[in-house]
């Protein structure tokens, strides 16, 4: 037996701390397989169904192992949430358990100290040399905007970590990123805030820690750049990897936003007469040059996305595009001013002022050296597209903002020899990497073909507590009125069932308003994404046990709703990717050329892993029961159904009868 194991039996030392501890061999398998992955240096892909315990079935072998040998274990997750679970929750647990352990006779070998701390990249720390100059001077182009870096001014005063998204309210467009963190612009040890930096602060616990928390990007961020973004790590475990791959394409690919290049020349010289040259003074000549070059900057940007729009068709969103764009005036036109601030920051007898345009002149070429990228056709192997943003339409257009971006078709190479590489141990984990038992899909598209891999199952009696409802009655989702109608109607039957209490899961807004709108009055209440943040949306859902709550998107997975308040999960339609993603279509394209069938080798698997997901949001404890029903009848009619079916864990019952539900959820007499 390896330590990590004894911790999890059935008398063993988590058995001693925590309140009806109950043994899991799927926990113990675990931390097991991940302790051997960590001492013989392997690479470990591992999937443990719900409730198998799996962030201590990592945790704990990894802070024995970091103990032992005086490494340094990173852990990477995809959402906040997951974070934060981690940090407040899982952590505390391993603390106690090693700490009490000390006395026994399984392991008297390690200190009871796990030092865990969590890394955010820096723009989500408030650089307080950036506020207090921004709040000094007065930068700002309104009075709202004054008043809230006021408030912020306040907030950061009070709080300890200075990590922005823990602000309590909202800030306007733009502030967030004049008052972060900004390594070009960090004053280091001449700044005068340097001993309580919030950044500096959270850079030694990370130094310090043995379990360092991360995300994905910063993670993938930190490993291919020079940039020495967090400290070096000896073990890696990606959790939540179902989503490596999504993290991987937007770090490994390119970006040039509209919206984010105006607010970087508004920065500078804002058409309102502020920004950053106003502090040079009305007669400097630097101030007359820099807005020269700002202003045939701000031209050679709106000709350039001019230039864009008639990618688009009428009404489309995303648009893909294989030829050259003409970016080179736009990318020359960035690169003077780049030059221009440049020449001026030596003689610049301000500091505050020398490092911010330091700061923006390093943005404006990074900025350039992005729209360089789409000066050549799409090369092999990528995808470029343009994309249009509703948000910030009334500024330049009724059409709204444009970016343009290009994805990698595969991340798997650049994952083995950027991230894999770097470590003496990899481990993957998830509730969901396998389709229909298999591992070959995410294997091909994580390059996990030297990872040993296991399938832990969940421990919960899905007999028991669960049951699958097919409405087999309505039109195909393809027929989208009578389908919205049909499914309507279905929902309301289903909710009267449930007496609400019920997630509706829509792989579209469109779909999710055109139906919200034709569900009739059910007495529970009805709450609609979008109304609401998400946080809010999901507090209302738990604090009100039998509303209704219709959500897309994001809602598939990394939410976590224990208890009553979700006991039923409908979900509309099978969750296949939109046809129009561009990336999508290339990947297809590419599967075409080589003689593969698009749907089967991709968009059929993907959609199963987000099906497994949204089921997963169904039982959270040993002591839920819930419904899921699915309204998409593809799933047993359709010849590719049983992929879906094969996938769920073991147990579930299917029917296709209304009254079945009824019947669940009657209580016991
Ligand atoms: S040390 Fe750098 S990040 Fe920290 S407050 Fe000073 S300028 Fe800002």
């Amino acid at each position: 037996m390896t330590p990590a194991e004894s911790y999890f039996l059935p008398d063993g030392p988590l058995s001693r701390i925590l309140p009806g501890y109950e043994h899991r061999p799927q926990q113990s398998e675990m931390a097991r397989l991940v302790g051997v992955a960590l001492d013989e240096s392997g690479r470990l892909a591992v999937e443990a169904g719900t409730g198998v315990g799996k962030s201590l079935a990592y945790l704990v072998p990894a802070a024995l192992w970091a103990k032992k040998h005086g490494k340094r274990v990173a852990v990477s997750t995809y959402t906040r949430l997951l974070q934060n679970q981690l940090i407040s929750q899982d952590i505390p647990l391993v603390r106690k358990v090693l700490s009490d352990n000390r006395q026994s006779t399984l392991d008297t070998r390690h200190s009871p100290n796990v030092r865990a701390a969590v890394a955010f990249g820096q723009e989500n720390y408030i650089c307080k040399f950036r506020l207090n100059n921004q709040v000094a001077r007065g930068l700002f182009d309104t009075v709202s905007e004054a008043n809230a870096a006021g408030r912020l001014f306040q907030w950061a005063d009070k709080t300890d970590t200075g990590i922005i998204l823990d602000y309590p309210h909202a800030l306007p467009p733009g502030l967030a990123s004049r008052i972060c963190r900004d390594s070009a612009a960090c004053r280091r040890e001449k700044c005068p805030f340097r001993k309580s930096c919030f950044y500096f602060k959270a850079r030694d616990s990370w130094e310090h820690s043995s379990i360092l928390i991360v995300n994905h990007s910063l993670l993938f961020a930190h490993l291919a750049t020079e940039a020495d973004l967090l400290p070096e790590c000896d073990a890696v475990i990606l959790d939540e990897a179902h989503r490596i791959e999504d993290a991987a394409v937007r770090h490994f690919g390119n970006q040039a936003s509209e919206h984010a290049l105006t607010l970087l020349l508004d920065r500078l010289a804002s058409s309102k007469g502020g920004g950053l040259v106003a502090a040079l003074g009305p007669r400097s000549t630097a101030r007359r040059s820099i807005q020269t070059e700002a202003s045939a900057a701000r031209v050679e940007l709106d000709q350039f996305f001019r230039a864009v729009e008639p990618l688009f068709s009428p009404d489309a969103q995303r648009s893909r595009f294989r030829e050259p764009l003409e970016s080179g005036p736009l990318a020359e036109a960035l690169g003077r001013l780049a030059k221009a601030l440049d020449e001026v920051v030596p003689e610049l007898d301000d500091e505050a002022l020398s490092s911010e345009m330091t700061g923006v002149a390093r943005r404006l070429g990074r900025s350039a050296l992005a729209l360089e990228g789409f000066k050549v056709p799409e090369p092999d192997g990528a995808v470029h597209w343009a994309e249009r943003s509703s948000a910030g339409a009334a500024t330049r257009s009724s059409q709204g903002r444009l970016s343009l971006l290009a994805a990698p078709l595969d991340v798997a190479g650049l994952l083995r020899g950027t991230v894999y590489e770097h470590f003496s141990s990899t481990i993957l984990t998830s509730a969901t990497l396998t389709v229909a038992g298999s591992f070959s899909f995410l294997s091909n598209r994580l390059g996990l073909d030297d990872f040993k891999t296991a399938s832990l199952d969940s421990p919960f009696d899905y007999e028991k507590q669960s049951l699958l409802y097919v409405s087999d009655h309505l039109p195909l989702p393809s027929q989208p009125a009578d389908f919205n109608r049909g499914a309507a109607e279905t929902i309301t039957s289903i909710i009267e069932a449930s007496k609400g209490r019920a997630l509706v899961l829509f792989t579209s807004y469109d779909s999710m308003n055109a139906v919200y709108d034709l569900m009739p009055q059910t007495g529970y209440t009805h709450l609609l994404q979008g109304d609401k943040s998400t946080a809010r949306l999901l507090d209302d859902f738990r604090d009100d046990t039998h509303s209704v709550l219709f959500a897309t998107q994001s809602f598939w997975q990394g939410i976590d709703v224990p208890g009553e308040a979700l006991s039923c999960l409908i979900i509309c339609r099978l969750p296949f990717e939109v046809p129009d993603d561009p990336r999508l279509t290339a990947i297809a394209d590419k599967l075409k050329a080589e003689g593969a069938s698009p749907f089967r080798e991709y968009q059929l698997p993907t959609a199963v892993l987000r099906f497994r997901q949204g089921f997963g949001r169904l039982i959270r404890t040993a002591t839920d029961r819930g419904v899921v029903c699915v309204l998409d009848k593809r799933i047993i009619a359709g010849n590719y159904g049983s992929s879906f079916l094969k996938s769920l864990p073991k147990g579930v019952r299917l029917t296709t009868n209304l009254s079945d539900l009824t019947r669940f959820f009657k209580p016991a007499q």
